[in-house]
């Protein structure tokens, strides 16, 4: 395999964008005003434990801009360091298929269409948002353009989903992968390592079950504890243990070895903005822990799917 070399022991995505669009490739946060049911009262007015109010999208541009000007804003920094640059227009906060089917079919017509070099729509949702009307505006919009759908799915464990608020049981994310895999849509799975009650045997066993089905992406981080979220009330009342920077490199080096080797390795560490993070320090370090899961990969002579053969954890 291509990332088996002396510098890739696994397939991450810049690797991944170089080969398929011959150019370096920026992902450029869009807001498009979303709101997200597991918030509003549809499912819950909680969230998911671990989110800020802002819905997972702490990066994004600012939903009162229209959509060019959000566009504008970043990608004209990046045309002057890399005049050849293409983009990725990237709905990340909130659940960005939580709206009228015109709304979507118009706000992700104007995204692809706001400059020429954008390659690839990446839409940032749940799978109780994706229905048959859904599903036929991104198979209709695949045919222009290439598109991932990003699944926030974190534990296949049903009972830690409860405990956290997820809203919506693994077997429904299962079903939507399907309909997606149907229409040639990308999925990339988010997972969170290091969630209250869970494993380390859990945590391999959610990598073990996404082996097996037909996605193209994987986003991996530790839980980080955030002020203004479910989390950060609970950790600051009554602190409960977070994964150390070794056994979440320990553990991610395991996951990695789990997952074959066509599967592209988006992200391996979280990126909570610092003012808000309450704990784990370490996890705003990207580089410390990167270079730490570099390191135990060597030491292990491990390469992703390295124990793909192995029929159990
Ligand atoms: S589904 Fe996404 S946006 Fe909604 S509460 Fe959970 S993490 Fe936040």
């Amino acid at each position: 395999m291509e990332f088996q070399t002396k510098q890739h022991r696994f397939y991450n995505l810049d690797q991944y964008l170089k080969t398929k669009y011959k150019s370096k490739v920026f992902k450029v946060a869009l807001n498009g005003n979303f709101n997200c049911p597991n918030r509003d009262g549809t499912i819950s007015h909680l969230g998911c434990f671990f989110c800020s109010e802002k819905g997972s999208g702490d990066f994004a541009g600012r939903k009162e801009d229209a959509l060019a000007v959000q566009f504008e804003k970043v990608s004209t920094k990046i045309h002057e360091k890399w005049p050849n640059a293409k983009y990725i227009a990237y709905f990340q906060a909130n659940t960005n298929t939580y709206g009228p089917i015109a709304k979507l079919e118009q706000l992700f017509n104007e995204a692809i269409a706001l400059h020429p070099d954008i390659v690839c729509l990446s839409i940032a949702t749940r799978p109780d948002c994706i229905n048959s009307e859904v599903l036929l505006l991104l198979k209709k919009l695949r045919e222009k353009i290439d598109i991932w759908v990003e699944l926030g799915l974190q534990t296949i464990h049903d009972n830690t989903a409860l405990s956290f608020n997820r809203g919506y049981p693994t077997a429904l994310f299962q079903n939507i992968v399907m309909q997606l895999h149907q229409i040639q849509v990308d999925v990339i799975v988010h997972i969170i390592n290091g969630l209250p009650n869970e494993s380390k045997n859990d945590m391999l066993e959610t990598v073990f079950y996404l082996r097996n089905l037909p996605i193209q992406g994987i986003k991996i981080h530790s839980l980080f504890v955030q002020k203004n979220t479910i989390f950060g009330n609970q950790y600051q009342k009554n602190p409960f243990p977070l994964l150390t920077l070794q056994q979440y490199v320990d553990i991610v080096c395991e996951q990695i070895a789990l997952l074959p080797s066509h599967i592209v390795i988006h992200r391996l560490s979280g990126d909570a903005p610092q003012r808000d993070l309450i704990a784990p320090e370490w996890t705003t370090k990207k580089l410390v822990v990167m270079n730490e899961i570099d390191k135990r990969m060597r030491l292990l002579q491990y390469f992703q799917g390295c124990k793909i053969k192995n029929d159990q954890i």
